[in-house]
């Protein structure tokens, strides 16, 4: 990197800075090599620092009564030798974290070490965003409809003199002089702001909601993830959190968006910024898809071009473990934007506790890498990482089970999640109801953020759910009971040695765009099927499959979908999930081939 130095540019701090040492400071508070401001006592011939610190030998020969002088020896208890520095010099003014600022300071002045986060340029002041490592201030300069302090770049480290000011209720300074420091000086500050910020992003809390061997042994990673998610706030990049858009990741999402949320603003000390560096978007597919990145990536470029914002930090949850989502992750990474993924899905073969995604993305959180599963659901880790994120983060421990609850957890966490639930008055009874009706919202939002509605039916206003789910839930139940005698009607089932297989032609059994679609059909289709037999229900859409299994078929949508991809590698095929719950996608013309090879495949277990 490289740094200027600036001479007899306007504003430019370049006279000698003096530090005034007042009344109340002591010997020790002295320091040597450091300049002063000496006076001659009023009564005496004796120059001193402040009323009680006399110098006693002074080299150079002072020609005022006042003059700055540099520290070369200090002698208990009260007397300094000192040189006299000769030039033109300035009173230092008082330093300050720019975390301890507040709206006492207004209108005070303060000299501190910042280095330039980065530098918006608007049709009035230039805007300059100084970070010291505690946090980040937004400085101004007005130049007449120019650029102001043109000669000022991105990461540049300078001492500079601020004015704190209050603009539309918000702390701001303006920016009245700087000086560029030089390397050594620049490189010690931006370690010591590196270092600060690195403490600071270290979650402070660490203990887990409930007990679990498998979230012990992921512990460092969720450290890891928690970790770079507070950098990414304190250090004002922007935070896109990314969704599945079911029940379980929408659970997922918002307890990340609890925990973030609080603290971006705290960090900006503004409203506004709750909406300018956060965004939360639900991904139709099950994995962070091509549409999704190309969505993120033109947002994060007209930010950075638009107001000077760094490249966005992308959280993937109950996404983003998976071989599918590793084309999008790739091309995100292009532009510089940091990754982590939260996830449950099948990350794929794990070798040395790694996966493929993990050669990408910068943190990972799956239960796979520990030798948990998909039990352990994004809802229940969102959970989990938010409270590292944030210690203070309210309304989140009943998501864990919602999110339970939508993804049919049966895990050892379960029942735990399920006990904090009921603590906020969520019954197991009325959890089935919400996360149907979480499911039914999350299929008409589509690809709406919708942060107000999503947050009341999650349980921000209680009483508003409760009225969500009870006007819902009965028009879900009845388009859930049309379904299901559709499905009663045309069917197809094959009976095997050990379970039956269902097949429905749902593409056929289903309206397009209508609630409940081709997935939660198949669902449907199958909880009713499994009453009296182990069952694989197979739900046929025209360029895609549902699969549902019962627990003790020995099927594995994973597995079929390897099988698949040797058996026929003409035909695109891709997909996968969980275990007992998956779909698999195909080129329309070899959908038949692709439900015999699937039988053969069943047959087979
Ligand atoms: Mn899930």
């Amino acid at each position: 990197m490289q740094y200027k130095f600036y001479n007899n540019l306007k504003n430019v701090i370049n006279m000698i800075q003096v530090k005034r040492l007042d009344n109340k400071k002591q010997i020790f508070d002295v320091k040597t090599g450091q300049i002063y401001l000496a006076k001659k006592s009023r009564d005496s011939n004796q120059f001193y620092l402040n009323n009680k610190i006399k110098l006693q030998n002074i080299k150079g020969n002072p020609t005022s009564n006042v003059f700055p002088v540099k520290v070369l020896k200090i002698s208990p208890p009260f007397s300094v030798d000192v040189e006299y520095i000769e030039g033109q010099y300035e009173i230092e003014t008082e330093t300050i974290n720019l975390n301890e600022i507040n709206k006492s300071h207004i209108g005070k002045k303060f000299t501190l070490e910042v280095t330039i986060d980065s530098i918006i340029t608007t049709s009035g002041p230039t805007i300059f965003m100084l970070n010291d490592g505690t946090a980040i201030l937004k400085a101004t300069a007005f130049e007449k409809g120019k650029r102001a302090y043109p000669d000022l770049n991105d990461n540049d480290v300078i001492k500079a003199t601020i004015n704190v000011t209050e603009y539309d209720g918000s702390l701001e300074c303006q920016l009245d002089a700087y000086k560029v420091l030089e390397d050594e000086a620049s490189k010690n500050l931006l370690q010591k702001i590196n270092q600060k910020l690195l403490d600071k992003a270290k979650p402070t809390q660490t203990n887990f909601l409930v007990n679990s061997d498998i979230l012990e042994k992921l512990k460092p990673k969720i450290i890891e993830v928690a970790t770079i998610i507070r950098q990414a706030i304190f250090e004002n990049r922007p935070v896109v959190v990314r969704h599945h858009a079911d029940c379980d990741g929408y659970c997922g999402g918002i307890a990340l968006e609890r925990a973030i949320t609080p603290l971006i603003l705290e960090q900006h000390n503004n409203e506004k910024a709750v909406y300018q560096y956060y965004r939360r978007a639900p991904s139709k597919a099950p994995f962070y898809e091509f549409i999704d990145v190309v969505k993120d990536l033109t947002f994060a470029i007209e930010d950075k071009a638009k107001f000077g914002q760094k490249e966005p930090l992308i959280i993937l949850i109950d996404n983003g473990s998976t071989q599918e989502d590793v084309l999008a992750i790739r091309k995100m990474k292009l532009y510089d934007s940091k990754i982590v993924v939260i996830d449950h899905h099948f990350p794929g073969e794990v070798i040395n506790g790694q996966v493929e995604v993990d050669k990408y993305v910068d943190a990972h959180v799956n239960p796979y890498l520990v030798g948990g599963d998909s039990s352990l659901v994004a809802g229940m880790l969102g959970v989990e990482v938010a409270r590292f994120i944030n210690n203070q983060t309210k309304d989140i421990e009943y998501l864990g089970a919602i999110a339970g609850v939508g993804d049919r957890s049966d895990g050892p966490e379960m029942q735990q999640y399920l006990e904090f639930a009921k603590k906020h008055g969520y019954e197991p009874e009325y959890l089935k109801k919400l996360a149907e009706v979480i499911d039914f919202e999350a299929f008409y939002l589509k690809f709406m953020e919708s942060r107000g509605l999503v947050s009341d039916i999650l349980g921000f206003d209680k009483n508003k759910q409760e009225k969500l789910v009870t006007l819902l839930y009965e028009v879900i139940e009845e388009k859930r009971a049309n379904q299901l005698k559709i499905i009663q009607k045309y069917n197809k089932v094959i009976k095997l040695d050990k379970f039956q297989v269902v097949i429905l032609e749902m593409e056929k059994l289903t309206s397009r765009g209508e609630y409940p679609a081709v997935g939660k059909s198949t669902g449907i289709g199958h909880d009713y099927f499994k009453q009296n037999s182990e069952t694989v229900t197979l739900g046929f859409g025209p360029d895609f499959l549902t699969i549902r299994s019962s627990d003790h078929t020995g099927f594995n949508v994973n597995n079929l979908v390897k099988y698949l991809q040797k058996e026929m590698p003409y035909a695109n095929i891709d997909g996968g999930g969980h275990e007992r719950a998956g779909s698999v996608k195909f080129v329309e013309a070899s959908k038949v081939e692709v439900r015999e090879k699937t039988l053969e495949f069943i047959k087979e277990l």
